[in-house]
Formats: C-alpha cells, structure tokens, sequence
C-alpha cells in the first residue's frame, strides 16, 4: 500500500488518543484489561508459529474502495502481502468513530472508544490467525469469512470486555446473536445476522 504521511491533526490525535490505547497492548502491559492481554500474547505467539515473524501495525488514509461500505466506517483493514502479516489503522475513520462516539456517548466515549480499538485491533488478529484474507469477490464470501471471523472475535475478546464494561450497540448486536445462536459459528441464525450485517454496512 501506499506511504502514508499522516497531517499534523492525525498526529496529535494518535498521540492524544489512539497511542494511549493501543502502544499497552502492543507492550504487554494492558493491566487493566488482563484477559484481553492474555489473549493477544496467546494470538502473538502463534502468530510467530504461522508466519515466523511479528506482527506490522501501520497507519493509513482511506480503506480500500472495495472494503468501505455505504458508511465508509472501517477503521482496521489487515493484510499479507509477501507473507508478512500487517495492520492497517485507517486515521481519518478512526476519528470519525471517537466523534461519533463523542456524540452517542458522552458519559463514558473515551471507555467506548477503548473497546472499539481493541476489538477492531483484536478482529484483525483474528482475520490474521484464521488465514481469511485477502481479496473477497462477493456478499456470500464476505458472509462465509466474516461469520467465522467474528466467532472468534465475540468468543475470544468480546466475552471478556462484556463482563466488564458497556459495548457499543453495534458490537452488542454482534455479540447477542452470538449467544442466541448458540455460539456457533455453523448455525442458520448466525449466518442469518452476519448477512444482514453484511448486507447493508460491511465491517472489517
Ligand atoms: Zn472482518
């Protein structure tokens, strides 16, 4: 992908908000959110197996056209381009989400905001773990890698903020028909709500 140079006001909001968020993560000392921390050096370690190498994060403007939906959110994309496992943060979505968030949530938007970056961040991974990458040609595709994808991220990450702390309504959605169907990833019902999510705003 292209290099992207990030304006000074992407800068200071990386340094400001997102930075903050995610460098703990990335360093290994989340301690507030111990089991997101034990899952993401679970995920590294394989990582490190599957492709023998870290994991990239890196910055970027615009998602890809084929990728954004009607919203245009989608502030993570991942990639493997010659076999080397990369994150892509999208800034100028990104921001939009904190201001949306500013909006919709102003008693607690830095907290939502935490726990759309790392279950963003966390959703990639797991793009990135399962293999399903890449190019998707159509709706059904998007559905068959998304409804496996998300399984795990609703299994792995989500379950364990939802103890914690308040989900956004959109992951709340996620994680709900999770439950309901089961916690399987095979089920009709699942299917059924991945393809509605799918169908009108697609997601990473
Ligand atoms: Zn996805």
């Amino acid at each position: 992908m292209p290099d992207y140079v990030p304006d000074l006001r992407m800068v200071k909001f990386w340094e400001t908000e997102v930075a903050p968020i995610l460098m703990p993560l990335f360093n290994g000392s989340l301690l507030h959110l111990p089991e997101i921390q034990k899952q993401y050096n679970e995920d590294m370690a394989t990582f490190q197996k599957m492709y023998g190498c870290k994991l990239d994060i890196s910055l970027g403007d615009k998602p890809p056209k084929d990728n954004a939906g009607e919203n245009g959110a989608l502030p993570f994309g991942c990639s493997l381009e010659d076999g080397h496992p990369r994150i892509i943060i999208f800034m100028p979505e990104l921001q939009r989400v904190l201001e949306m968030l500013k909006f919709s949530r102003p008693y607690d938007f830095r907290i939502a905001f935490e726990t759309e970056c790392l279950i963003g961040i966390m959703h990639e991974i797991d793009h990135l773990i399962l293999g399903k990458i890449g190019y998707i040609k159509d709706l059904r595709e998007t559905i068959d890698v998304e409804r496996v994808v998300w399984a795990r991220t609703c299994e792995n990450t989500m379950a364990r903020l939802v103890t914690r702390r308040d989900l956004t309504d959109s992951d709340k959605d996620f994680y709900v028909a999770w439950c309901k169907s089961g916690r399987d990833a095979e089920s009709q019902q699942w299917k059924d709500f991945i393809a509605s999510m799918y169908g009108s705003i697609k997601r990473g």
